[in-house]
């Protein structure tokens, strides 16, 4: 008897075994539909071998083995195997969670394959000549049947409407036999034209192509290290298009939706649409299996993708780009909390293909990797299209308590509308107040469900929670001394937007915020007014740091920047400077020189001056430094244990215990005390949490591996975080 061991989507860290009489080792990789509780389930084959590890009376069989889909490789069941391990996943969520929903599904169609018919060997040694003449239906099946081609549905309807009648009649008798169609044909691969219209290439452009392509049949990590507009995407360009010139499929990860629809254009205009896909989770579930197919076919030749696409199966790939690689969208955060861009390291190894890594900000965890020369750094240190614009720090503290805008910023956006170039006004804060205030006895306007403050939205007149999503209008008097005098306490992008209406009073303006931008395609237009100048002030929050070229904008302003300052949180310095001169790197990108303003109360705090003379190395080596002297990543190693409740005390019993738990298991990692993260209830769930260290990343493992399994609870909602980036 043959069994299969078969991975499910089910939060047990086992295989299940299944009968199936006619699997060969061959079908390792495949997708099965078996058997499971009263139902259907898809699940990935993962072994086939001639005992079971169960009771074999106590095994069912499996369903169907979808021969017609591709395997899963090897490669990414390798991939899933290094996460279920390193993240403490179950393998099964793991890899199903890594495929199309369309192939999870029971019902899906995908799972079954295309039905066909072909002659027997009884109906190929028939005489046409004793079907009578006039039966003409029966004489056109069998000559299609005869022509040895496989007939579809379509094909026998094509005939006429009872040629499927006739055709069970065929079958019936012996003479033709239905067959699933078979996985379609690998296409013949080519190389590809690459059209000529690319830039001739700066001097450090053409040293990290050199580079890069010099590194192809080989592992080789590669940091490009490349300031805002030094045209890393060049260099990414003219690498795939040597890939894809031998015949090779290149994977380009980025990071979020937004930032598709530009790169994934550069990208086609560049190799061709029909070469190219692009994988992210906006996608409908049809579309984006067809776009998995074709990628792991191997017809189409690139993927651009946001993380999920580092688990897409691709016979011939022989490079991995992970553009913006500090960017933090990288990091799933719940379910599987893996980070795609160092998968995309682990992928690029097992594989031995060159794996670069671009950023102008890259993060410490690269850098280090980097100064220790296990990564290779190529900088790019001149912009390709114009200068690097200057950048000047206003100190906000002499201003009076309504002034907003520095008086230097107010001046300098007069002079850009004066000289009909474009301005943006960054504030990483939406809705138009983040409190409403009692002006009598300070009551703040809190969300009953968690532990923040409601945000006051003023053009749709709710009170939303930015953490639960919960909506209210706003209170006629305070509930808590029955005042009247509520305000609005604070500045939001809605603020905002209306405060530069009233000092700029013929400028055009328009905000990007997630507000302004919910409906599809909201965001495509406003970029589209931008550019054809309908808009002098763009007002906006991070939305707009990332990967928007506008040609026009010459002058960027920073209002409120120092949250980011005095965080509690240790990456907030690194974040905060990669999201400035993100920012920054929006000013003056062609022809016009820019000019950066930032308003802040600590201007001579030393991020600033890093900023200024736009040295992220300078920074960089700063930071590391300091996360050295504390005792943080990435000089040491973390996991995050989360739980939550309904009751604060189950929540904080059962992570008293985790802690005991743990400190019995002997004293290779430092477990912290259990405390709430930053918002201690989201949507009535209270939560808190455990941090576990260590200095060496095995030894980490090694506990978790003892320690998880003794976790379990019905109290509490929990998870682990290996490599946590939130707090
Ligand atoms: P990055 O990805 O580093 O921010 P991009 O690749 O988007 O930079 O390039 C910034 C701008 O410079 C783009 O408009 C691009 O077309 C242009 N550019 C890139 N390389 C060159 C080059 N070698 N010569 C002229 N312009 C270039
Ligand atoms: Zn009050
Ligand atoms: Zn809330």
């Amino acid at each position: 008897m043959t069994f299969v061991q078969v991975a499910l989507d089910v939060p047990l860290g086992i295989c299940f075994d299944y009968r199936a009489a006619d699997a060969t080792p061959d079908d390792i990789g495949r997708l099965v539909v078996v058997p499971f509780g009263r139902g259907y389930r898809v699940g990935v084959i993962t072994g086939v071998s001639d005992a079971a590890s169960v009771a074999e009376a106590r095994i069912r069989s499996v369903l169907r083995i979808a021969r017609h889909l591709p395997h899963i490789p090897a490669e990414i069941r390798d991939l899933a195997d290094f996460c279920s391990r390193y993240y403490h996943h179950p393998l099964g969520e793991v890899l199903l969670n890594a495929l199309p929903t369309a192939l999870r599904r029971t019902d899906a169609t995908a799972l079954v394959p295309a039905r066909a018919w072909r002659l027997t060997a009884t109906g190929a040694a028939l005489d046409p000549s004793s079907i009578p003449a006039r039966a003409t239906i029966q004489r056109a099946l069998f000559e299609r049947l005869r022509s040895g081609d496989l007939v579809r549905p379509a094909d026998v309807t094509a005939i006429g409407p009872s040629a499927s009648r006739v055709l069970r009649v065929f079958v019936h008798s012996g003479w033709a036999e239905e067959i699933s169609a078979p996985d379609d044909a690998t296409p013949q691969v080519h190389a590809l034209q690459v059209s000529q219209h690319s830039h001739k290439l700066t001097d450090e452009q053409a040293v990290a192509v050199a580079a890069i392509t010099e590194s192809m049949g080989g592992y080789a990590p590669i940091l490009l290290a490349g300031v805002t507009g030094s045209g890393k995407t060049e260099v990414y360009l003219q690498a795939i298009a040597a890939v894809v010139a031998h015949g090779g499929q290149a994977l380009l990860l980025v990071p979020e939706i937004n930032l598709t629809p530009q790169l994934y254009s550069r990208v086609t205009d560049r190799f061709g649409a029909d070469r190219v896909v692009s994988l992210h989770s906006g996608l409908a579930e049809g579309e984006r299996l067809e776009r998995w197919l074709r990628a792991a076919r191997g017809e189409a030749a690139i993927v651009v993708g946001t993380r999920l696409a580092i688990f897409t199966p691709m016979p011939r790939l022989a490079l991995v780009v992970v553009d913006e690689e500090h960017d933090t969208s990288y990091k799933q955060q719940e379910g599987h909390r893996y980070h795609a861009r160092d998968l995309a390291l682990v992928r690029a190894k097992s594989r031995g293909v060159p794996v670069v890594l671009g950023s102008a900000t890259p993060s410490l965890e690269t850098v280090r990797h980097a100064d220790d020369g296990r990564y290779r750094r190529l900088p790019l240190r001149v912009r390709a299209g114009g200068s690097v614009p200057r950048v000047r720090i206003l100190n906000t503290r002499p201003l009076g308590p309504n002034e907003w805008l520095h008086p230097a910023a107010a001046e300098a956006l007069s002079d850009s509308l004066a000289r009909g170039e474009q301005s943006l006004v960054f504030l990483n804060r939406r809705g138009y107040a983040p409190t409403l205030l009692c002006n009598h006895c300070g009551w703040v306007a809190p969300c009953h469900r968690c532990s923040a403050r409601l945000t006051w939205h003023q053009g749709a007149r709710k009170l939303r929670c930015h953490h639960c999503g919960h909506e209210a209008p706003p209170p006629r008097v305070c509930p808590s001394c029955g005042s009247q005098d509520l305000r609005p306490l604070g500045q939001g992008t809605e603020r905002l937007e209306e405060q530069l209406a009233v000092r700029f009073p013929t400028a055009r303006i328009a905000r990007v915020d997630r507000d302004t931008t919910r409906r599809k395609d909201a965001f495509d237009a406003l970029r589209d007014r931008v550019h054809a100048r309908e808009i002098d002030l763009l007002v906006g929050t991070q939305m707009l740091a990332k990967g928007h070229d506008f040609p026009r904008l010459t002058r960027v302003v920073v209002v409120g920047a120092d949250q980011g300052l005095f965080s509690p949180d240790y990456r907030a310095e690194e974040r905060l400077f990669a999201l400035l001169l993100q920012v920054a790197g929006r000013a003056g990108r062609a022809d016009l020189p820019g000019e950066v303003l930032i308003q802040t109360g600590a201007p001579d705090h030393p991020l600033f001056a890093a900023l200024v003379a736009q040295d992220f190395d300078r920074f960089a080596r700063d930071q590391l430094v300091q996360r050295r002297a504390a005792g943080f990543p990435p000089f040491v190693h973390q996991a995050l244990l989360r739980a939550e409740a309904g009751e604060e005390s189950a929540v904080f019993a059962y992570l008293d215990e985790a802690v005991a738990a743990g400190r019995a298991l002997g004293d290779d990692v430092t477990l912290f005390d259990p405390v709430p993260p930053l918002i201690g209830k989201v949507a009535g769930r209270w939560r808190g949490q455990l941090l576990v260290q260590s200095d060496a990343r095995a030894a980490l493992h090694r506990f978790l591996d003892a320690w998880l399994p003794q976790l379990a609870s019905n109290r509490v909602r929990w998870s682990i975080d290996v490599d946590p980036l939130d707090f």
